[in-house]
């Protein structure tokens, strides 16, 4: 496939202290692509996904989002938060605000935008995760299916290029992964460019253009879905499918 590259990481290093969590990763991801990234606990996906989002700085290699390298500080960092947004684990709502709130607040603070333009925003938004109605309640109030749809709302509100989803449904009880996922699916059709580190393994097979899969720091597989269920090469992937499948 000729990719135009959206998110693209060279040989990409990383320590915690001694701990050398990414080990020369390379690693592109182009529009409109949905790249799911799985391993075992520990191997770093989520530094990934937060290097990715600057939440975590880098010690060598590169990182261009869009043809522009990842910026240092300040206002371009804000404005690379809202191009690439992040739904974490644990929703990270405010409790306090509505849900109307927590998805206006941002389009105000960081794209400027007034008010009622926002809650316009919102709204439709909210609709489309299948929350309309909801807009008025408090984070406490919803279901955390529910919770984590206002935060994907949230990062849509900011018109991303591309979303980074780390582990979305590993805190939901088995019931609401599916309505979660499902919106996830729908922003894939609609050409979303996806980063997804999950290990709901049936969304990796039916929505990811391609599998990442990481061991100790690595990019140890990255193929399409059919080649690495069917034949994964490592030892490393075939001993965490036999774990998990
Ligand atoms: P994964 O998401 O694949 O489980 P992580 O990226 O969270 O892996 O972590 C990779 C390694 O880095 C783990 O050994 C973890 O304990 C370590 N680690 C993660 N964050 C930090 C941190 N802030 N400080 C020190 N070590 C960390
Ligand atoms: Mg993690």
């Amino acid at each position: 496939m000729a990719v135009d590259p959206l998110i693209e990481l060279r040989d990409v290093n990383k320590h915690f202290g001694t701990l050398h969590v990414l080990r020369d990763i390379t690693l592109t991801v182009g529009r409109g692509e949905v790249v799911v990234v799985i391993g075992p606990s520990g191997s770093g996906k989520s530094t990934l996904c937060r290097t990715i989002n600057r939440l975590e700085t880098i010690e060598s290699g590169h990182i261009v989002i869009d043809g522009k390298p990842l910026p240092e500080e300040g206002k371009g960092l804000a404005q690379l938060r809202a191009e690439v947004g992040m739904v974490f684990q644990s929703f990270n709502l405010f409790a306090h605000k509505t849900v109307l709130a927590n998805v206006s607040l941002a389009q105000m603070k960081v794209r400027g935008r007034k008010k009622d333009e926002a809650d316009r925003r919102s709204r439709e938004l909210l609709e489309r995760v299948g929350l309309a109605g909801q807009a008025d309640k408090l984070p406490a109030q919803l279901s955390g299916g529910q919770q984590q749809r206002v935060a994907i709302a949230r990062a849509l509100a900011m018109d991303p290029k591309a979303l980074l989803f780390d582990e979305p449904t590993s805190a939901l009880d088995p019931e609401m992964i599916n309505e979660v996922l499902e919106v996830m699916r729908q922003l894939a059709r609609d050409g979303m460019t996806m980063v997804v580190v999950t290990h709901e393994m049936g969304f990796a097979r039916s929505a990811a253009n391609r599998v990442v899969f990481m061991a100790d720091g690595r990019v140890v597989e990255d193929r399409t879905p059919e080649d690495f269920f069917t034949a994964p090469e490592s030892d490393r992937a075939k001993d965490f499918l036999s774990k998990i499948l």
